[in-house]
């Protein structure tokens, strides 16, 4: 992409509105438009991430045998009436009639939905185990929305569904649940450590968050310092092993970390002094088993092998993919702007020209662009009449890792320099090794 055709409306000035930096970064990196209280538009700086997040979170869904689906926003009151929920769920649902007068609403989650897909097509234990996901959009209408796409209105969030014959299947789901995210996050460079916590209304007494440790987090966390040492990395997980995941599940959990709704300082009181913290963190996402609390109210149920009716043992599942934007940058940014990690970042690597119309430094940029293409690289070329400072200054605020800045100076002596947003450490290089470098690093990834 080049930046003169991009559409990229960068804000000069900090908006006033914003109170935490990753909200401030994305106003001001032109991802985002505010389009009413807690509902946004998304650029295409903005859009861009956005979808690669969903991606990472389909891929990891998928290689756990999970399947994408996608419902729709607006539902029928009628089955939250059976379910229960629909006068609990209380002011955050936004009730909606239409010309008929019907009750409807927009969907802030989807457990009725998708009990109801499943009553109306599964009666077998043969059919299960069964995982069904989606990612979509909800709406909350939250008293009060703020700090940007972190606690919107409307919010993209991927939820996922178990079906299973028996309470042991379910838990095997909610371990395997528990491995996709921890992968997820890590591939978004994120450490989202599971904490246990509170039903809430979804109710249910098995369920841990995962949070990004942040001072700005609207979350209060107790934990071990020894939990922030356990890495997933890049071992072998068979999905189908439940001891494996069973495993998975006790290393990550076993040391205490809560929320503070389940915090007890009894038992934090055995952690060794020395490892006891508390701190702030976001709230990233959010497994559930709940039993057989909808398949009963709901009526879903299967045949077992006794030819038995039995309802189906489930849980739900929840990653906050909008959110996720915010929490990036909340881990990742300095006083420039924001330092996106290489899993998500929306170009790969960023190209400034020193001297636009200059034959040789046009003529290199335009090698360095096409060379990063055809190796199947996004790179962004700031192909704009600025000052170099300027260039820089946008480049620092959309946070792209790498940079290979280009000028006549340095051509004469074959050299361009290839520069780190993280470390700000540059090297000067020929125009093929920087290309060579880059290819590398993402092929790596
Ligand atoms: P919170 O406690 O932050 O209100 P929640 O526990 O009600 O969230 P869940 O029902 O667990 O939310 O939803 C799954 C995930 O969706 C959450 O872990 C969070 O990352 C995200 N999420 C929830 N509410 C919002 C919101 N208003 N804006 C953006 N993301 C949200
Ligand atoms: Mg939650």
């Amino acid at each position: 992409m080049r930046l003169s055709r991009y559409f990229l409306p960068v804000l000069k000035e900090d908006p006033a509105e914003a109170a935490i930096v990753s909200h401030r970064y994305m106003l001001r990196a032109g991802m985002i438009k505010q389009a009413s209280a807690g509902i946004y538009s998304w650029l295409p700086l903005g859009f861009k991430i956005l979808r690669k997040i969903e991606n990472i979170v389909h891929e990891e869904q998928q290689k756990a045998g999970h399947m994408p689906m996608l419902m729709p926003t607006i539902q029928s009151a009628d089955l939250w009436r059976e379910s229960g929920r629909y006068e609990d769920y209380g002011d955050e649902m936004l009730r909606i009639q239409d010309r008929h007068g019907r009750d409807m609403l927009y969907g802030p989650t989807n457990e009725e939905q998708i009990t109801d897909t499943f009553r109306a097509h599964v009666n077998s234990y043969k059919d299960l185990p069964l995982t069904l996901y989606q990612i979509q959009w909800k709406f909350r209408d939250e008293r009060r929305p703020r700090f940007g796409v972190m606690r919107g209105r409307e919010f993209f969030m991927k939820d996922g569904y178990n079906f299973d014959l028996t309470k042991e299947d379910a838990l095997h789901a909610y371990n395997r649940h528990l491995v996709t995210y921890l992968r997820t996050y890590e591939r978004l460079g994120l450490q989202a450590i599971p904490m246990r916590a509170d039903g809430g209304p979804i109710g249910g007494d098995y369920t841990h968050e995962f949070l990004v440790l942040a001072e700005t987090g609207e979350s209060e966390v107790f934990y071990d310092s020894e939990v922030t040492d356990i890495k997933l990395g890049n071992r072998d997980v068979d999905f189908d092993d439940k001891a494996q995941c069973q495993e998975i599940l006790e290393e990550f959990t076993t040391r205490y970390a809560r929320t503070d709704e389940t915090h007890d300082e009894a038992i934090f009181a055995d952690v060794p002094e020395e490892r006891r913290r508390s701190a702030r963190g976001i709230e990233v996402g959010q497994i559930f088993y709940f039993g057989t609390k909808y398949s009963e109210s709901m009526n879903a149920t299967v045949i077992d092998e006794n030819q038995k009716l039995v309802p189906v043992h489930m849980g739900s599942h929840g990653i906050g993919v909008s959110r996720l934007l915010g929490a990036i940058i909340e881990a990742s940014h300095d006083d420039k702007g924001i330092i996106w990690p290489e899993g998500v970042t929306p170009f790969h690597c960023g190209i400034v020209n020193l001297k636009q119309g200059d034959d040789e430094a046009d003529a290199a940029c335009e090698g360095i662009y096409s060379a990063l293409t055809k190796a199947g690289l996004e790179p962004l070329y700031d192909d704009r009449k600025e000052r170099a400072g300027g260039k820089f200054a946008t480049m620092d605020l959309i946070g792209l890792p790498w940079r290979i800045t280009v000028g006549p100076r340095g051509l004469k002596n074959g050299v361009v320099e290839l520069t780190s947003r993280r470390t700000g450490e540059s090297e000067e290089m020929s125009p093929e090794a920087a290309i060579a470098k880059v290819v590398e690093i993402y092929a790596n990834l």
